[in-house]
């Protein structure tokens, strides 16, 4: 169900602001088909409403009725420092259709805009669309992307550049920042209205629970864990993990200086405006954990309904300790499926560290690297193995290979078996910069092909696709710097 809360400190009815001549640039019939929505021969919607209703120009189709679009309140801490409020600044929810959320991004000011000018360009929001589906291939928790609606509309960023709108699905928009929100204005009686609301649609199983909010809390922690986990596994890097950007759902949410690690460098930074490198790769799951404290904060004072301020926070300091536990336990269920290791035995994580200590060390590529470790044969002499060239240091990488073809003839799978599995936890296409940019650049040409080929091959990441073998490949040396900031 829509965000239902009303009035000022909540959400207000926002019409979106139309664009001139629209045109598709991109559509996903598999988002399409979430909510049932009739395609023709071209996969593009039969009912040519709709391509007015996804630029924000119109708000009915033959079978909808988007008449009271919204855009909500909320708060947050970005960069670690508490931002007051923010909100929909430039995302307008337009309805419900088949228990989706349909949010348009990009569709004109809102109430929340500040000195923002409610738009998104075309780069941002074909990289947003791109990597949502790319990230439902993968398997990881995402918003959706139902489509990329261009404009010749000018919108001034670092250089002109033309708007577009991005129509996005999830059960709910919901993020840690609506939560932050009502707590630092110190209504409770909100606090708990969007509780019971998220509690209601999307968690209904704390209802019976001893401490519904408690549980909402753990629920919520646990899918962050697990998803960051997930994150690191494919080597995601979000870029701007700030409480207002991290979802309530456990959902990967607002793509912008994204970037899937092409070598490994345990401290990539994928955004460019993060001079610090709070958001690299190596401390996303700090910093998810740091974002379920405010979470944690932000929920306190339900707890201070039935209890002491004292037993409110020691029940969810002792949650919110539980995030660790839970990151590590997926992180390493992860990382022993990237390596084929079925059974657990204790070293596995110092082999999971000590590769990737080496990888760092050799700036290995790592989608490429683990997709084609899951072709050895534990029989292969290690100086026969071809990937311990990607390594400046091979005594290091010999010795690795050495104990781990040992730890693989452990267990009881065939090489057959066990490449086969590797598979599935070692894609070998993920949206590496260079690949979204040949796309954007080819759209801003008019050509919308590359979108749609990506689309493709991403939607079936684990897929060998040998007609796409280039796809696969690390960069070409100078396409591995493509610099994404936060002005989008
Ligand atoms: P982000 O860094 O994209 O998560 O955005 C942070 C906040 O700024 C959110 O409240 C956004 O809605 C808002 N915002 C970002 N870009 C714009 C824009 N062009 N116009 C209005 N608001 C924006
Ligand atoms: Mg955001």
């Amino acid at each position: 169900m829509a965000f239902t809360l009303t009035g000022i400190d909540a959400c207000q009815i926002t019409l979106p602001t139309p664009i001139p001549d629209p045109y598709w640039v991109a559509f996903s019939p598999s988002s399409a088909g979430l909510v049932t929505i009739n395609l023709n021969a071209s996969n593009l919607p039969a009912d040519p409403a709709w391509l007015s209703l996804l630029a924000g120009n119109q708000l009915l189709t033959k079978q909808h009725d988007f008449s009271s679009p919204i855009a909500t309140a909320y708060s947050g801490h970005q960069f670690g420092v508490w931002a007051g409020q923010l909100g929909d600044g430039r995302a307008i929810l337009l309805g419900d259709i088949a228990g989706q959320e349909l949010q348009l991004k990009g569709a004109g000011k809102t109430h929340y805009s500040r000195m923002g000018d409610g738009r998104a360009v075309l780069r941002s929001s074909i990289r947003e669309f791109l990597c949502s589906e790319a990230m439902h291939g993968l398997g990881v928790p995402t918003t959706r992307a139902l489509s990329v609606v261009g404009s010749r509309l000018s919108v001034l960023r670092e250089e002109m550049e033309t708007a577009a709108v991005c129509a996005r699905l999830a059960p709910s928009f919901i993020r840690i920042g609506h939560f932050e929100h009502y707590n630092s204005l110190k209504n409770i009686a909100r606090l708990k209205e969007l509780a019971d609301l998220l509690i209601a649609d999307h968690y209904p199983h704390c209802q019976s629970a001893q401490e519904p909010y408690l549980e909402l809390f753990k629920n919520i922690s646990e899918r962050n864990a697990k998803l960051v986990a997930q994150w690191q596994a494919v080597g995601f890097c979000h870029g701007v993990l700030n409480s207002d950007n991290i979802s309530a759902l456990g959902l990967t949410i607002d793509y912008g200086p994204f970037g899937f690690l092409d070598y490994f460098q345990i401290d990539h930074i994928c955004n460019h405006s993060d001079h610090g490198g709070r958001y690299a790769y190596h401390r996303q799951p700090q910093i998810m954990h740091w974002n379920m404290a405010c979470l944690a904060s932000a929920l306190l004072p339900l707890l201070e309904l039935k209890h002491s301020e004292n037993d409110a926070q020691t029940m969810l300091r002792n949650a919110l300790e539980e995030f660790p536990l839970i990151y590590t336990d997926s992180w390493q269920k992860l990382f022993r499926a990237k390596l084929g290791l079925q059974t657990i035995v204790e070293g596995d994580t110092l082999l999971v560290e000590r590769l990737l200590q080496a990888m760092h060390d050799s700036k290995v590529d790592f989608t490429s690297f683990f997709r084609g470790l899951s072709s050895i044969s534990s029989q292969t002499p290690v100086k026969d193995i071809s990937l311990r060239d990607n390594f400046v240091d091979r005594e290091i990488i010999d010795e690795w290979f050495k104990d781990y073809l040992e730890r693989i003839k452990t267990e009881t799978m065939n090489d057959i078996e066990r490449s086969s599995l590797m598979k599935q936890a070692n894609p070998k296409f993920v949206l590496r910069n260079h690949l979204a940019q040949k796309a954007i650049e080819m759209a801003q040409q008019d050509d919308f092909s590359e979108i749609k080929r990506l689309m493709a091959i991403l939607a079936t990441p684990f897929d060998d696709q040998p007609q796409y073998e280039d796809y696969a490949k690390p960069p070409p040396p100078g396409e591995n710097h493509i610099e994404v900031s936060c002005s989008s």
